[in-house]
């Protein structure tokens, strides 16, 4: 059975048809490339497995089950976590802080009971400022744990969204654009890292990224859209050469 699976899933909005007919399939394990020119449909394809946005037609099966009619909050819940194209943190928490709120919400606890610092409170906090500190030294960050989180580099914000995703616990990782505004440098590190979590956490993943050197480095697959449309779904080296690859992102097509 996949993990994931898209049925001819098509998205309009009004009369702008953002994702037609799109159909594909993953493996537990895989890491895959999304990639296509812009506007192609790429976050709006998450944002359809994400239940932000439901489906105009089609079925998104995760795990076997049609999560159509799933909420975001309970599609988290799910298995399935993600990061954004434009870095949605909370600014004016610590990094640490981050991190913590999703795993206050897993530890079933409010705000109200953690102001309340009972005991048991206490105790729990300090479990969770470990646990979020193995999230933060997974991706380099622990040395910022109480640096407002607006106060980071756009370079480490990015790493800050992957180590809150990765607290979610997710089974499948969907990243938007990674590497955008990151140099060479910086892009090199985030492909380690990717890889590294992937092994260390048995993630599925899905890439968007208009690094091509990224996609290429980390995915052995990669699916390319256009207008919302299956280009081609094959080997890195398949589409690498396909002339309609080239003419799709040459504006030709
Ligand atoms: P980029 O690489 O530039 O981020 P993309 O491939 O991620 O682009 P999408 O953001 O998914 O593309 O957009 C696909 C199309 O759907 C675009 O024409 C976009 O304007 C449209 N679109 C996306 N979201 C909405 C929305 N909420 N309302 C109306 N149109 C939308």
């Amino acid at each position: 059975m996949s993990l994931l699976e898209l049925k001819n899933v098509t998205k309009c909005f009004g009369g702008i048809v953002a994702v037609k007919d799109l159909s594909f399939s993953l493996n537990d394990g895989e890491i895959v490339g999304l990639i296509g020119p812009n506007g192609a449909g790429k976050t709006t394809v998450f944002n359809l497995i994400t239940g932000v946005y439901k489906v105009t037609e089609g079925i998104i099966l995760f795990e076997g089950k049609d999560i159509n009619k799933c909420d975001p909050v309970s599609i988290v819940r799910g298995g399935i976590a993600r990061t954004f194209q434009n870095i949605r943190l909370f600014n004016k928490l610590s990094v640490m802080e981050n991190i913590k709120t999703v795993l206050f919400r897993e530890a079933n606890y409010n705000f109200t009971q953690v102001l309340m610092k009972t005991p048991k409170v206490v105790k729990m906090e300090r479990h969770l400022t470990e646990r979020s500190m193995e999230y933060l030294k997974v991706v380099g960050l622990e040395q910022y744990a109480n640096f407002r989180a607006d106060s980071l580099p756009y370079g480490l914000q990015r790493k800050l969204e992957i180590a809150r995703a990765l607290a979610l616990k997710p089974k499948l990782l969907l990243l938007d654009e990674p590497a955008a505004g990151m140099n060479p440098e910086e892009s090199l590190a985030l492909v380690d890292l990717i890889r590294y979590i992937k092994e260390q956490y048995n993630l599925t993943i899905i890439l968007i990224e208009h690094h091509m050197d990224v996609v290429m480095e980390l995915c052995p697959r990669i699916i390319v859209i256009n207008f919302g449309e299956l280009l081609i779904d094959g080997s890195k080296e398949k589409v690498q050469s396909d002339e309609r690859v080239l003419k799709a992102y040459l504006g030709e097509e």
